[in-house]
């Protein structure tokens, strides 16, 4: 079992508040991916469960027990680090031993665990070897193969993919995803790469400013953003967000800026300002024989960029910068003038703050 409840956490630094007032609880099973830019609070909150650093308010209870004043080495949770923080000094199997020595588990009982982590992570042929011989892949290898070793209830990653070059990166994801559902065991990984967050997670929690601004499947979080922060900071190119007025009230509305125009059948607002968001895999070229619901945007294409099998067209619009992605059959030229659609249930609508 390894279920994080979380009450009202919060931490401040002299008068900074790097987290604040989080509720939260994090199911047994979970990959929680804590998600969010560069200074959120992600490590502050991360270092928090761990018992590395003390909450100014709030309190952690790990499977219905309290442990917020408990000492990290008493917690059963193991932490992997974006710098790995592998023991230079020692080689790969005194590291992997060395949190069942602190445990002060027998010698047999060590080497059988430490033996089997190595074989289960395809490190064992490193046993000898020390950190400083090792590519930055392996020891990567090694700072999980750390945390496993103590078979913790949950276990704690802040960033671990960072320092891995791109195509390294994609593998060691998909290995983390294998590695968490052969365990079963809760994750908690921190995160600002939204393609991670996506591709390996259960549960997303979006963090701004040290508040939970959405908590949800990725899907959720993605098809169904709450807030504008969150619309901007998921997808790659993210969300358009484009600022219109609503004219006309009712059931249905109507939103307009310049050279933006469209008829909704979803979406319920009582504010006038509002911003429109369409994700740019969700923009077609408008057909005149093609569907008339929905928005329609004119634009002019300044960048083509292909992507392979994809292009992103780059485009300027009297409401903003407007993002398309598209297949590359279609033949686009830079400085054509297009009107792009998006189909209504595509459309989101965001009160402008
Ligand atoms: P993230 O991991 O999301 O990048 P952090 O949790 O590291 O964010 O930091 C959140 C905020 O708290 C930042 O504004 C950061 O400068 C501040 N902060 C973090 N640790 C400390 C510290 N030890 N002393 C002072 N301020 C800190
Ligand atoms: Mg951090």
């Amino acid at each position: 079992m390894g279920t994080i409840r979380l009450s009202g956490i919060g931490r401040s630094f002299k008068s900074t508040a790097a987290v604040r007032d989080i509720t939260l609880t994090i199911d047994d099973g979970d990959f929680l991916v804590l998600l969010g830019p560069s200074g959120c609070g992600k490590t502050t909150l991360l270092r928090m469960i761990a018992g590395l650093l003390e909450p100014t308010t709030g309190r952690i209870e790990l499977d219905g027990e309290d442990i917020t004043d408990l000492p990290s080495k008493k917690r059963d949770l193991a932490m992997v680090f974006q710098s790995y923080a592998l023991y230079p000094h020692l080689s790969v199997r005194r590291n992997l031993a060395f949190p069942l020595r602190v445990q002060k588990l027998g010698k047999d009982e060590i080497e059988r665990r430490v033996q089997d982590v190595a074989a289960s992570l395809e490190i064992d042929h490193l046993l000898d070897r020390k950190p400083k011989e090792l590519s930055g892949g392996q020891r990567q290898r090694v700072a999980v193969g750390r945390a496993l070793v103590r078979d913790p209830k949950a276990f704690l990653m802040d960033e671990p993919l960072s320092n891995l070059d791109a195509k390294l990166r994609t593998q060691t994801r998909q290995e983390l995803t294998a590695l968490h559902r052969r365990l079963g065991a809760t994750f908690v990984y921190v995160t600002h790469d939204q393609v991670e967050a996506m591709t390996m997670a259960t549960r997303i929690v979006v963090l701004n400013a040290g508040r939970i601004e959405q908590y949800g499947t990725p899907e959720e979080v993605y098809d169904r953003p709450e807030s504008v922060f969150v619309a901007g900071f998921l997808g790659s190119p993210a969300m358009n967000l484009l600022d219109a007025r609503v004219v006309g009230a009712g059931g249905r509305i109507s939103v307009a800026a310049e050279g933006l125009a469209g008829d909704l059948w979803a979406g319920s607002t009582d504010a006038l300002d509002v911003v429109l968001g369409i994700r740019p895999e969700h923009l077609e070229i408008a057909d005149a024989a093609g569907p008339r619901a929905g928005v329609s945007i004119a634009v002019t294409v300044d960048i083509v960029e292909n992507l392979g099998g994809e292009q992103i067209l780059t485009c300027t619009s009297g409401a903003g910068r407007v993002h398309m992605r598209t297949s590359r059959a279609v033949r686009i030229a830079e400085g054509a003038e297009l009107t792009l659609r998006a189909a209504p249930e595509h459309v989101h609508l965001f009160e402008r703050s």
